[in-house]
């Protein structure tokens, strides 16, 4: 894509990792829709800052063929597990699959081109880049989350390391707290725990117990109770049913305090595995607010306050329903395709192609996931 095109887009896609990516796609199916990605780094930027020791929870498999397209993949006819050949991808790898995606199907992506701003104007919108503005008549936001980690609000907090910072994976002896249960916080407990660490997972909420449905965004991966299970064998876990008040450091010693008054001692900066805010960055006065925070959309995953912007990736929420997977996230891209390409007066037929993949969700009250057994 030319980083400032002189003619105002049909839309603008910012963000060229798998929501964006993925979206780019649909779109493009869309007989006639003029569309452009712009990243701020390079295709899959934030797969290419994971530390290395992340990978995905959610396994890649090449079933394509009799409808139960990758769970990691997004497009219909592309398969992380055939590309990488691996079943778990780490970054690296996952931005490697994304990268050549964009280049089978020529994607149009404008790398090192940052959104700094972005208004509505003249019943569109205008980007603002250091390439120049870009207009645009409806734009995708599809920034995603790793550039918003979440810190837990309390004394102390600037000694807690996320774990989405290299440095929350580098070896650790003696004993660790991990602030956070839920899959993050796990994946680093268990990390350490494999290299000889004395581990103590604090989470009040202990969503390391099986929790309630089968809903993946409730209840840990398989992958991670494997983990969690033979790092317990170890005998150095400790999960605790309780809530951090407060973090102090003094000389090479941390201490956490529990809100009963316990205080933990540590041999190292606790890590904060709490996750990540919805990442809007200079789209977020563009969205109401939830009563919980995260952004409110219509039920065509469109802004209540500027309509014409979509938000794709893992922030989005409809309901109690989270789209913070692959493959949770990837039902909405034909959807909104399909949106945008109805209100410009296209031909939309080409999307069926996601309909028979098992990638279209319109009715997203439909996606809970339970089962008998
Ligand atoms: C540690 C971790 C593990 C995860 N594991 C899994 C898993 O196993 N399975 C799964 O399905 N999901 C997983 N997820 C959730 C989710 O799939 C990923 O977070 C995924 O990266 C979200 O895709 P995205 O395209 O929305 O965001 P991203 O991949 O973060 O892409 C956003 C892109 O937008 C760009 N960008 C941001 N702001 C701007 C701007 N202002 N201007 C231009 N470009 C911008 C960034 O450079 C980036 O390339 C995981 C998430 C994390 C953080």
């Amino acid at each position: 894509m030319t980083p400032s095109p002189a003619q105002a887009l049909d839309t603008l896609v910012v963000g060229a990792g798998p929501a964006g990516i993925g979206c780019a796609l649909a779109l493009d199916a869309v007989d006639g829709l003029t569309v452009g990605v712009v990243d701020r780094g390079q295709i899959g930027e934030t797969f290419r800052r994971w530390p290395q020791e992340q990978r995905f929870l959610t396994p890649s498999f090449t079933g394509n063929g009799y409808g139960s397209t990758d769970l990691n993949s997004v497009h219909p006819e592309t398969s992380p597990a055939f590309s990488l050949g691996v079943d778990y991808p780490d970054g690296r790898g996952y931005a490697k699959y994304l990268r050549g995606v964009a280049r089978v199907f020529e994607v149009p992506v404008a790398p090192e081109c940052e959104v700094t701003s972005l208004r509505q104007d003249d019943g569109g919108f205008v980007a603002t880049t250091p390439h120049g503005p870009i207009p645009a008549r409806t734009v995708v936001w599809a920034g995603g989350e790793f550039q918003d980690p979440a810190v837990p609000q309390m004394a102390g907090k600037g000694a807690l390391v996320h774990t989405s910072r290299h440095e929350a994976w580098g070896p650790r002896q003696g004993r660790l707290v991990v602030l956070g249960g839920y899959e993050s916080g796990l994946d680093v407990a268990c990390h350490h725990v494999e290299a000889g660490a004395e581990v103590t997972v604090l989470d009040a909420d202990h969503p390391w117990d099986a929790g309630e449905g089968s809903d993946p965004s409730f209840r840990l991966a398989p992958r991670t109770r494997m983990r969690l299970a033979r790092a317990q064998q170890t005998g150095r876990l400790r999960l605790l049913a309780r809530h951090a008040s407060s973090v102090a450091r003094d000389g090479d010693r941390w201490s956490v305090s529990l809100s009963d008054g316990t205080v933990l001692e540590a041999d190292s900066a606790p890590l904060a595995g709490t996750g990540f805010g919805p990442g809007l960055g200079p789209a977020a006065h563009l969205f109401d607010r939830r009563e919980d925070g995260w952004p409110l959309v219509d039920a065509d995953d469109q802004s209540t306050r500027a309509p014409g912007l979509f938000l794709a990736g893992a922030a989005l929420r409809h309901g109690s329903q989270r789209f913070c997977f692959v493959y949770k996230f990837r039902q909405r891209f034909a959807h909104v395709a399909r949106v945008v390409g109805e209100s410009f007066g296209k031909d939309c037929t080409a999307l069926e192609a996601w309909r028979q993949a098992g990638m279209l969700a319109e009715d997203v009250e439909s996606c809970g996931a339970e089962c008998a057994c």
